[in-house]
């Protein structure tokens, strides 16, 4: 059966370092952690491409959470590699190495692999595959959402603004929606990003979660203030791998769905940053994300404020 969610992106070996320890060498990439994320609510197919040295383990860590993968691509290269640091400011990742390798090769074809998405997410890679793979589609997925980062504003910035025309839904950190728009102001930020083609805009936060502007509105979903964080990396792709594969599982569209599914991507967002990688994400049970959603409701849930007005 062809997935509903198809995610495109990259698949990585990261090094990364955090006030908490350090990693080399661990599963990664755009695609892979939204996969990871997006699996435990609806069927997903992955589009990506690793090189010679990717390891076995990425694989099986992928039919662990029976993501097709019949559309990673594999190459003589070497595999995309990021480099990464986290400071005591959590929120923003500060890239020391990025090395593209077999990324430079990489021209997917979805259809090939998934006839008919009903979801397409153009997780962060190179803009120039997020519009060559658009373009390529024979039938447009009901819903096309992307994410991108400063890496791509910054050096293809033109490639970007043209498939940003064609998309439904953008997820996009704060300072990189800044950067993008040169809007300091969040909620002009949105504004100035739906004036460039999608509806919907899920501006990311870190640890204070993420705002999601769409047609009449604007929705705040938290972060869960958590003991035990380690490592940030990959939360944006796991918020984003919740929210549409929630998304994709209902066949119905409105404003409170839409709402509930950022919530399911800020309860994903919150198991990937308290360990290092996949670690957090890979194997949990539908009682320990139930519990998460409860814990959600508790935070943000308030019953009727009373009051009189008070006369002067
Ligand atoms: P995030 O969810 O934003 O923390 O994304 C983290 C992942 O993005 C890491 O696993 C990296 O391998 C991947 N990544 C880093 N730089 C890039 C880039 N320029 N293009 C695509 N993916 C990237």
């Amino acid at each position: 059966m062809s997935p509903k969610l198809v995610i495109v992106g990259t698949v990585a070996l990261d090094d990364v370092t955090t006030p908490f320890g350090s990693v080399t060498r661990a599963l990664g990439g755009s695609a892979f952690y939204g996969s990871v994320a997006a699996s435990y609510w609806t069927s997903v197919g992955i589009v990506a491409i690793v090189g010679n040295d990717y390891p076995d383990e990425g694989f099986q860590v992928l039919s662990r959470r029976a993501v097709d993968f019949r559309g990673i691509e594999k190459s003589l290269e070497k595999t995309f590699a990021w480099t990464g640091e986290y400071t005591y400011d959590l929120n923003t990742a500060i890239t020391k190495e990025t090395r593209l390798n077999c990324l430079l090769s990489f021209n997917p074809k979805v259809e090939r692999y998934y006839p008919n998405p009903e979801t397409l997410f153009l997780a962060n890679i190179d803009p120039d595959i997020q519009g060559g793979i658009l373009d390529s589609l024979p039938t447009r997925p009901a819903l096309v959402a992307l994410d991108t980062m400063n890496y791509w504003i910054d050096s293809k910035r033109t490639s970007l603004l043209r498939v940003l025309k064609k998309i439904d839904l953008l997820t996009i950190n704060e300072s990189e929606a800044r950067m993008l728009t040169g809007e300091f102001n969040l909620v002009l930020a949105a504004r100035a990003i739906r004036s460039l083609g999608p509806s919907m805009v899920a501006i990311k936060k870190g640890e204070h979660g993420a705002l999601v502007f769409y047609e009449g509105g604007v929705f705040a979903s938290p972060a869960m203030p958590l003991e035990v964080v380690k490592d940030p990396t990959g939360a944006g792709d796991s918020f984003a791998g919740g929210l549409l594969g929630y998304l994709t599982s209902h066949s119905h569209r409105s404003p409170e769905l839409l709402k509930q599914a950022s919530i399911i991507g800020s309860v994903m967002a919150s198991f990937c940053v308290s360990d290092f990688g996949v670690t957090g994400t890979l194997s949990l049970s539908m009682d320990e994300i139930s519990g998460r959603i409860r814990e959600f409701g508790d935070l943000t849930g308030f019953g009727r404020i009373d009051y009189e007005e008070r006369r002067l």
